[in-house]
């Protein structure tokens, strides 16, 4: 099998596997019980906690577990607007969030709130400017990602953010961060945000494990009540292996961010140059992210290019996974037509990925185009 969909999730490392393995059954006390055995998960906790922050160059009492960046999400956006959105009823967001930010500004503005989307510009950019001046003195939040699931656009956080929060310090800014930990070399010192959402099995590690960093001093209203967990702002009992094994991925994953970069761009420029040959055409922006690549195979419907190559052992998505059976609203925001949009393959790679897998693909893809005028004629 050639796995070629890795935005959507990946493979569990050898490393975080026996790491849950061994949390779940060598240290499964209960992390918040007093005797030793407990002590010992608290333990684990804490070397995870230390590890995931020092990889943003936070501070690890910054960091808070959740069930994935679903849960982040959702979190960071009501939470921060509960606090921060009394008086300035304002929030704003990017039109090309995933799902799981846009629907969260949507219950807000069943709320009451005013909610403004930023939509890329003729160009299919959201721009440094465009966020700056999409806030305003009575905007609570704004909430952009890092990079887009589905194309791979980055967008520019690091210059926009600190300059709105010196313009409008009382602005909360969220980042999901989910498509570029562990890829782009994220450190929140710069990043300028209060808020950032990541997930465990976009970085092989299992599926159901997230979290947030939320810059000390900044308030989120917690979703669950409960026990009063992680400083109340996650109530429930720590799913430590999940953690355990999220952190120890990233701990292998952390020594080689450049090196990995390098080979998913040339990945990348083969992948275009050989897509490029059999006649698609690539929507991924050049400088986006050398992870994903959106491409638009001309004349065949998404579904039927997958099925094909899945055939052959390829698995690339249509669009996104999460937009499964239904158009994809992030390639429409960029502009592209509906006959476009219903012709899109997304390929993500990792550093499992080979030449090998990327030219078998590309000859699957050129075969699929090959059959498909048969059938035409
Ligand atoms: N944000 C982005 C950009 C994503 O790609 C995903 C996963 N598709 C999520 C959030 C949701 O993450 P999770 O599956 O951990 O809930």
């Amino acid at each position: 099998m050639i796995y070629l969909d890795n935005a959507a999730t990946t493979a569990v490392s050898q490393k975080a596997a026996e790491a849950c393995m061994f949390a779940m059954r060598s240290c499964y006390g209960n992390p918040s019980s007093l005797y030793h055995f407990g002590i010992e998960a608290e333990k684990l906790l804490d070397f995870s906690r230390e590890t995931i922050s020092g990889a943003l160059n936070a501070k690890p009492e910054e960091i808070f577990f959740t069930s994935g960046a679903t849960e982040s999400n959702n979190t960071a956006v009501m939470g921060l607007a509960s606090v921060y959105g009394k008086r300035k009823r304002r929030a704003v967001v990017t039109g090309i969030e995933h799902p799981s930010c846009l629907e969260a500004f949507m219950r807000l503005k069943e709320e009451g709130f005013e909610v403004a989307v930023i939509m890329p510009n003729k160009a299919g950019l959201i721009t440094e400017d465009m966020l700056f001046d999409s806030v305003d003195e009575n905007t609570c939040l704004l909430s952009a990602m890092l990079v887009n699931n589905e194309t791979g656009h980055v967008l520019p956080i690091d210059r926009a953010f600190p300059r709105i929060k010196k313009a409008y310090p009382g602005c909360m800014l969220h980042s999901d961060c989910v498509q570029g930990f562990m890829k782009l070399d994220i450190s929140v010192k710069t990043l300028g945000a209060d808020v950032i959402s990541i997930s465990g099995h976009k970085v092989h590690a299992p599926k159901g494990v997230g979290a947030m960093w939320i810059k000390k001093g900044v308030r989120v209203r917690p979703l669950l009540v409960g026990g009063g967990q992680q400083g109340g702002i996650r109530s429930g009992t720590e799913a430590v292996p999940m953690i355990y094994s999220f952190a120890k991925s990233v701990e292998e994953l952390r020594l080689n961010i450049s090196e990995r970069y390098d080979r998913a761009t040339s990945l990348k420029r083969l992948a275009e140059g050989l897509l490029r040959d059999s006649g698609c055409e690539i929507l991924s922006p050049e400088c986006g992210s050398p992870y994903i690549l959106s491409v638009h195979v001309p004349g065949i419907k998404s579904e039927t290019v997958l099925h094909f190559l899945e055939s052959k052992g390829i698995m690339v998505s249509s669009g996104s996974a999460c937009s499964k059976g239904k158009k994809s609203r992030v390639l429409t925001a960029f502009g592209f037509s509906d006959k476009v949009a219903d012709s899109v393959i997304r390929i993500s790679t990792s550093h499992d990925t080979s030449e090998e897998d990327i030219k078998a693909l590309a000859d699957g893809v050129s075969e699929a185009m090959r059959s498909l005028v048969k059938i035409k004629r």
